[in-house]
């Protein structure tokens, strides 16, 4: 490829709205451009990283034996009132109509379409097990899209669903594409975990994350250094809700201490079995009478579980709190909790909460007070839309650093990461309300056990970039690089040996399959370099006539101090 055909569009500064780094670099090196709030075009540099991505998928997709197929961005509506999800999802569901006023959706996700295509098709237990995928656009409307790609509107995903005749072959089916997974992150380049996540109403042990290690990233990650034990924090409390911390050194306090309640002190003072520690949010609420006099003040502790998307609930529309409430006075507030509104983090309860909550809570100390949308309007009060991001911060409570690890053989670590992949037995969920049944030996029909395995294709350069960038740029594993070389001449308009010299070895190179970039754009080498190092290209060769002179080119890996010689008789087979 040479540059002077491509597109390059670096920029000096990231927009103002670019808060991570990675988000930063995308844009300041060109990969990718925004169109809307989390809706971007792929530019020719970005696009080149996401085919490389994809291609890694689907070969060790095709390797573990998955079959790739294509299903529609816009689904009826029909197929996702089958499963309830029509009605389940929240606006997260992008809902649209065409010109009969049919409802559709714009996919988040295949699960109906690919359990409609296997009712049909798959009709005998000799066509099981099967694994159907395909790589396609997606569409979630995130309560706040942010980071660019890393958490778009519109983003690309590898979708897989397997299909399986019983539970023992779903789970082998399972464990196949968990190795695939491990084969293909591998592949990347990139430092990951697996981390067994919650499998939500299914139980069992059958879900994993694949999580990209970097500090800014989402999610917390719990792991043992000394084993094999990982766990995203939701599953790791799931598990150990007591901590692995000898009984001791947490005794259980009539009133929690702020600052150092734990999940257990606090539902155990408002006698809620704990079951799952995850967010919970303070609301306070005046109820009014017609006159609109306050009738009663309450505080409310809602309690929310690990499947609740944090992310759907809009501060107002929060299920189970009716409108017709305004909100208590920051004196009341202070009073109860002996802290101004806002964001309360870990804290003590001064007096016992009027507290509601039902059967299916549980409960975390990292409160974070707010209120509904009607209140933000009567009351004039900023009840927390100064909210920190993320809205609600799962901090550890149960889990801390050093409590021994569940597995027993060491003490528990925590990092934080970005999830891009996601591994999921799903039982009979949707084949079950689809009614997606197979004949078996014996002419029956059975239920099909599914999982489904999902991969961020379009998360994955920014999570590349949030690990492996420097103040230069971008510094691309050469596996998912746009071009794993750039060749960068200079003079070489003035100057007929460095243009020779720079052709010959990037036509050497294409001709032996390395994806190669030659910089004849002219431009002058400060800028040129500077260029590369944004884009994060991995290896860059110089072409120079003092070079030349000594029969010799430049060599130098994007995270070397400094360039080594390398005879221009070699430099071609040396790159290869
Ligand atoms: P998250 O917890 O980040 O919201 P998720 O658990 O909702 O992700 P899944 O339904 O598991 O996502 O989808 C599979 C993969 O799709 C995720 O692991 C992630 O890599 C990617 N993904 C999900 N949402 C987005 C998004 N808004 N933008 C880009 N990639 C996404
Ligand atoms: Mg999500
Ligand atoms: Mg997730
Ligand atoms: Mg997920």
């Amino acid at each position: 490829m040479k540059a002077s055909q491509f597109l390059i569009s670096t920029l000096k500064e990231a927009p103002a709205d670019a808060e991570v780094v990675s988000h930063q670099l995308m844009m300041r090196a060109g990969m990718v451009k925004k169109l809307g709030a989390g809706i971007y075009s792929w530019m020719p540099m970005g696009l080149r990283v996401v085919r490389k991505i994809e291609a890694i998928v689907r070969e060790e997709m095709n390797r573990a034996g998955a079959v790739e197929m294509l299903m529609p961005v816009i689904q009826p509506a029909e197929v996702w009132q089958e499963t309830g999800r029509w009605s389940k999802m929240g606006p997260e569901l992008m809902r649209v109509k065409d010109r009969h006023d049919r409802d559709y959706i714009v996919q988040p996700t295949s699960e109906e379409v690919v359990t409609d295509v296997a009712r049909q098709e798959l009709r005998s237990y000799k066509q099981l097990p099967r694994n159907l995928y395909h790589i396609q656009t997606k569409f979630r409307d995130e309560r706040r899209p942010r980071f660019g790609v890393m958490r778009s509107r519109e983003f690309i995903m590898k979708d897989a669903y397997s299909f399986d005749r019983d539970p023992a072959s779903a789970k082998a089916s399972y464990a196949t594409m968990a190795k695939a997974y491990r084969a293909i992150f591998d592949r990347f380049g990139l430092r990951y975990r697996a981390v067994a996540a919650d499998s939500g109403a299914i139980g069992g042990d059958l879900s994993e994350e694949f999580q990209v290690i970097a500090a800014t990233g989402e999610d917390a990650i719990i792991y043992c250094p000394d084993s094999d034990y990982a766990a995203n924090i939701e599953k790791a409390e799931a598990l150990a809700p007591q901590g692995s911390r000898p009984a001791a050194t947490q005794p259980m306090q009539k009133v929690p201490t702020p600052g150092k309640s734990t999940c257990a002190d606090v539902a155990q003072l408002l006698g809620i079995p704990l079951q799952r520690t995850v967010k919970s949010l303070v609301l306070a609420t005046d109820q009014l009478n017609e006159a609109g006099e306050i009738v009663k003040s309450q505080l409310w502790l809602l309690l929310l579980r690990g499947d609740h998307d944090m992310n759907e609930i809009k501060v107002g529309k929060v299920p189970g709190l009716d409108a017709g409430f305004r909100f208590a006075t920051n004196a009341e507030i202070v009073d109860h909790f002996g802290t101004p509104p806002g964001y309360l983090g870990p804290i003590g309860l001064k007096k016992p909460l009027n507290v509601v909550a039902d059967r299916e809570v549980a409960v975390m100390a990292d409160w974070v007070c707010g209120a509904n949308e009607e209140g933000f309007h009567t009351t004039g009060v900023n009840w927390g839309r100064d909210l920190p991001e993320p809205f609600a911060v799962a901090d550890l409570r149960n889990v801390v650093e050093g409590d021994l690890s569940p597995d027993g053989k060491g003490k528990l670590a925590i990092e934080r990461g970005i999830e891009v992949g996601h591994v999921f037995y799903l039982g009979t969920k949707y084949s079950k309300p689809m009614n997606a049944t197979f004949l078996d030996e014996s002419g029956k029909p059975q239920l099909m056990e599914m999982g489904c395995y999902g991969i961020g294709i379009t998360r994955l350069p920014a999570a590349a970039i949030e690990q492996n960038n420097d103040d230069r740029g971008i510094i691309w594993p050469d596996a998912i690089a746009p071009f794993t070389i750039a060749v960068c001449p200079i003079g070489m308009d003035r100057s007929a040996e460095v243009k020779a010299a720079a052709e010959k070895l990037h036509d050497d190179l294409v001709a032996a399959g390395v994806d190669v970039i030659l910089d004849d754009r002219g431009e002058r080498p400060g800028a040129m370099f500077a260029d590369w190092e944004l884009i994060g290209v991995p290896h860059r060769i110089v072409v120079s006539d003092r070079g030349l002179k000594e029969g010799q080119l430049e060599y130098q890996h994007r995270r070397d101090a400094a360039a080594t010689k390398v005879p221009v008789a070699e430099a071609s087979a040396f790159l290869r």
